[in-house]
């Protein structure tokens, strides 16, 4: 498969369909939440400084988060595809991940936007709040991401659109049928 990557605003699902797609098609999947929560819980240096960012609803440094991300891509088997969940988060981390990617003579693939409401979002959040306990998952800072998304995010979705990458989902109310149509379009590929 080729490379994807997973776009869409806090709660879009992206670790959801994720793991959907690694089970159809069995290639890589980097999430960058999931590399610093991990390391958070290890208690290592870099889990100390992610805290501190996470907890508070923002972004880590570019410059950190490239390094991670490259460290990581490297560390898997090369040529099966990977998706990118929740990584870039702004314009400098696409310009780095086109970069990298193109060092190693790799191609970016696809991007598959997950478009949903903000209600919804919401709601998913809240409720990832008591089945996960996840520290970021409050309502004070769900709106802080929600915001960070917005200003440093959403602007990328035009980045990819200009690449010619950006491929629309949006949500309906039902996840069998959002996968069914990003399944029905990944098939092609
Ligand atoms: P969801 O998991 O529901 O999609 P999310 O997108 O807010 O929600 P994660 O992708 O798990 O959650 O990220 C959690 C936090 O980790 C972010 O709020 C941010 O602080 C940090 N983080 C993750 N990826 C990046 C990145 N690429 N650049 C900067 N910070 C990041
Ligand atoms: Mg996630």
């Amino acid at each position: 498969m080729k490379n994807i990557i997973i776009f869409g605003a806090p709660g879009s699902g992206k670790g959801t369909y994720s793991d959907e797609i690694v089970k159809r098609y069995g290639m890589g999947h980097i999430s960058t939440g999931d590399v610093l929560r991990a390391q958070i819980k290890a208690g290592t240096e870099l889990g100390k400084t992610a805290k501190g960012y996470i907890d508070n609803g923002q972004l880590l440094p570019d410059s950190l988060m490239i390094d991670i991300l490259a460290d990581t891509y490297d560390s898997l088997p090369a040529g099966q595809g990977v998706i990118f969940d929740g990584f870039p988060r702004t314009i400098a981390q696409a310009e780095a991940l086109k970069q990298m990617l193109a060092e190693r003579k790799h191609d970016m693939g696809v991007m598959v936007e997950l478009v949903v409401d903000e209600e919804t979002l919401l709601a998913r959040l809240l409720n990832r709040a008591i089945e996960q306990g996840r520290a970021d998952d409050n309502e004070e800072t769900i709106k802080k991401r929600f915001a960070v998304y917005h200003a440093q995010t959403e602007p990328l979705a035009e980045w990819f659109e200009k690449e010619g990458m950006r491929h629309t989902f949006t949500w309906k109310g039902s996840k069998e049928q959002m996968l069914g149509e990003i399944f029905a379009f990944l098939d092609t590929l």
